[in-house]
């Protein structure tokens, strides 16, 4: 059975649209093995990567342990360099990323883009939650695919939704290495100088392009629910800073503010208000594996509130520690059902303790409080 998941988000207002229909089942654990071998390899046959990875240790299962990030940065930016100048495509590699373009685009545009690109990933690897990113790796060189298109009719022809400024589409089931990030030269404010595109100057939408970059770090093969698939994207999304940081540590105020208002500083935002009509129960909402654009939720809370329960299950639940949804996200990585991961997240809560629970601290925290619809256990 193929996978097939599309994931955007829109500009403007950001209303991502996603239509995933994931798979459940083990990550590909056969290929993780070679797939890290694969990374040193290319790591030390590369004399301009040199020994980026000499002494670091990212084996599948490791990495639940680590601590949560701060602030996360790119070790060490080594030079973007031209892999093929034409005639028909151009193609630039970083040290994680492939990037293929269907137009010229000047080294130094690449190297800042791809800051957004390496950064989502360092982020995405110090988080301690196993993300494929971790283990998966990719193409035949050993990084993720992201293709870039002059016109905007080619990235719609391309496969994107009309409207959206980035899109993340994975291939199919064990086949993460196909999976790519399709991101039109408008949304990079690219523009024409002479034979060549250049970085001009209009603002790139960063936090959009992270949010779907953090697709294609995390989803893997894993049949996660759409909560925590945009949650995720979301909070790392929202979380990007500029040059390729990645401020996990500031963003409570961040992600409260992005969902209840308008975002600060004209940054656009999910504007769900105080205390947001889910329309779903808890349950119903956390098994959720649709697109949000098809829910009994708005759209817009549906994305909202995906963020504030990843913020809620990291940051405040239990003893703030992110164990519970450490021992959720392992079981569904191990191929266990929904069912069974949701037991680990309830740990021993009625569904109706853990939405009393969500909702104070999601108040006391970020000064949202959403509002479920009535569930089976009493409430
Ligand atoms: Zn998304």
């Amino acid at each position: 059975m193929p996978l097939f998941v599309l994931l955007l988000l829109f500009a403007g207002t950001a209303v991502i649209s996603a239509a995933p229909s994931v798979r459940r089942g083990n990550a590909p654990r056969p290929d993780v093995r070679a797939a890290t071998e694969n990374r040193k390899a290319s790591a030390v046959s590369d004399d301009e990567e040199g020994t980026l990875y000499e002494g670091r240790e990212n084996l599948p299962g490791k990495n639940f342990g680590a601590d949560w990030p701060d602030v996360t940065r790119i070790p060490d930016m080594l030079p973007a360099r031209t892999v093929q100048d034409g005639p028909d495509r151009w193609i630039y590699e970083t040290q994680h990323f492939r990037f293929t373009a269907d137009a010229p685009i000047a080294l130094s545009a690449i190297k800042e883009i791809a800051r957004i690109f390496e950064g989502t990933y360092a982020a995405n690897l110090a988080l301690p939650i196993n993300s494929p990113c971790n283990h998966h790796q990719v193409n035949e060189s050993g990084r993720f695919n992201a293709c870039f298109f002059e016109k905007y009719e080619d990235y719609i022809a391309a496969g994107a939704v009309k409207g959206s400024a980035g899109v993340f589409i994975p291939d199919g089931w064990g086949r993460l290495q196909h999976g790519r990030v399709l991101v039109p030269f408008g949304s990079m404010g690219l523009e024409k100088r002479g034979n060549r595109y250049v970085k001009g100057g209009r603002r790139v939408d960063a936090k959009t392009l992270s949010h779907e970059i953090t697709h294609h770090m995390t989803i893997g093969s894993y049949a996660y629910p759409m909560w925590f698939i945009e949650g995720i994207a979301e909070y790392v999304g929202l979380s990007y800073d500029v040059n390729g940081r990645v401020n996990f540590g500031g963003n409570k105020r961040t992600i409260g503010e992005f969902v209840a208002g308008f975002g600060r500083k004209g940054g656009g935002g999910r504007a769900v208000g105080r205390e947001p009509k889910v329309g779903m129960t808890l349950q119903d909402f956390l098994k959720w594996k649709k697109n949000f654009l098809n829910a009994p939720v708005a759209p817009q809370v549906g994305y909202g509130l995906s963020a504030l329960l990843v913020y809620y299950f990291f940051h405040l639940d239990g003893k703030r520690d992110g164990a519970r949804v450490k021992k959720y996200l392992e079981i569904i990585q191990n191929g266990g059902t929904l069912d069974q991961a949701n037991e680990a997240l309830l740990d021993g809560r009625t569904w109706r303790r853990l939405e009393k629970d969500i909702c104070r601290r999601l108040n006391s925290a970020m000064k949202v409080e959403p509002q479920f619809l009535p569930g089976p256990d009493g409430a």
